[in-house]
């Protein structure tokens, strides 16, 4: 059986045929028109879904990884920075749309099983996989397998609270981790602190003046004491980064000393690792679970 890998992302969709072997067949990105809406998105997924198909003749499996968490009862979507999805029954309408059984899964989840069985964290049993781009969410991979929890939402990491009453966030409450080291919360801050509206890139250029090293600190603060939480909880082998934000190289020496500051224990050598698969776990996670799940 051939696999199609859709990765649902806020700014692209992308798409991937892959045979049984994980080799590409076919890739393919169109951009996500939020503006447009709810349908427009599905109308795209399904239109890329329906091209990849034709270039094989075989049986497909068809995976989906999308931002937010599919409510277990309801079927409908949670607490997606993809805002339009939110309260809507995603799966079904994809799969009333391609007359095709789908897999779905949180983006994150994806990321962290495509880490774990094809990229860095291959090595490794225990797997936490952090998103930090446009929002920010996190995996749990056991042995090869997603640990979903009870009711989804496991890993949700994005989303625990890093300062009570802090930022407002979009799901309702306030200080979660999304706030504060989310690409856009990134950004957003620096220009509170400098005045200056910049790209997160051109921030992290250079760091030397003193209005720099501000911003710097909170977000080593912010990221130190987010992914401690995690260790102090699931003390996993190895923390896997991945989204644009772990392109920032700090976070692998002076981040990691500021999760290992705050972490309970003072024997801690949990690796903080970069991600293989740069863009590529997305559709790749979204082709795993067909299998995994
Ligand atoms: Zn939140």
């Amino acid at each position: 059986m051939h696999k199609i890998g859709i990765d649902l992302g806020g700014t692209k969709i992308e798409g991937i045929l892959l045979d049984e072997k994980f080799r590409i067949i076919q890739r393919k990105r169109v951009q996500t028109h939020q503006e447009n809406g709810y349908d427009s998105i599905v109308k795209s997924v399904t239109s890329l879904v329906n091209e990849l198909k034709t270039k094989t003749n075989e049986e497909i499996s068809v995976g989906i990884c999308t931002p937010g968490v599919t409510n277990v009862n309801s079927g409908l979507i949670e607490n997606s920075n993809t805002q339009c999805f939110i309260g809507m029954p995603l799966k079904n309408d994809i799969e009333n749309a391609l007359s095709h059984e789908i897999v779905m899964e949180n983006d994150a989840n994806c990321f962290t099983l495509a880490e774990s069985l094809l990229g860095a964290a291959k090595e490794y049993d225990i797997v936490f996989g952090i998103i930090m781009g446009t929002g920010v969410g996190g995996g749990i991979v056991i042995n090869g397998n997603i640990h979903k929890g009870s009711t989804n939402i496991a890993g949700e990491w994005g989303h625990h609270t890093l300062r009570p009453y802090g930022n407002e966030c979009y799901c309702g409450r306030q200080g979660c981790v999304e706030t504060y080291i989310s690409g856009p919360a990134l950004e957003k801050r620096w220009l509170e602190i400098t005045g200056k509206k910049e790209s997160l890139q051109s921030i992290v250029q250079d760091l030397s003046d003193e209005k720099l090293k501000q911003w710097k600190k909170e977000f080593l603060k912010n990221f130190g004491i987010g992914v401690a939480n995690v260790i102090d909880i699931l003390d996993p082998d190895v923390i896997v980064l991945g989204g644009g934000v772990s392109n920032i190289e700090f976070l692998y020496d002076e981040g990691k000393n500021f999760v290992y500051e705050n972490v309970f224990s003072d024997n801690i050598n949990t690796p903080i690792l970069k991600n293989h698969l740069g863009d590529s776990a997305g559709v790749f996670g979204a082709c795993l679970i067909t299998d995994k799940l």
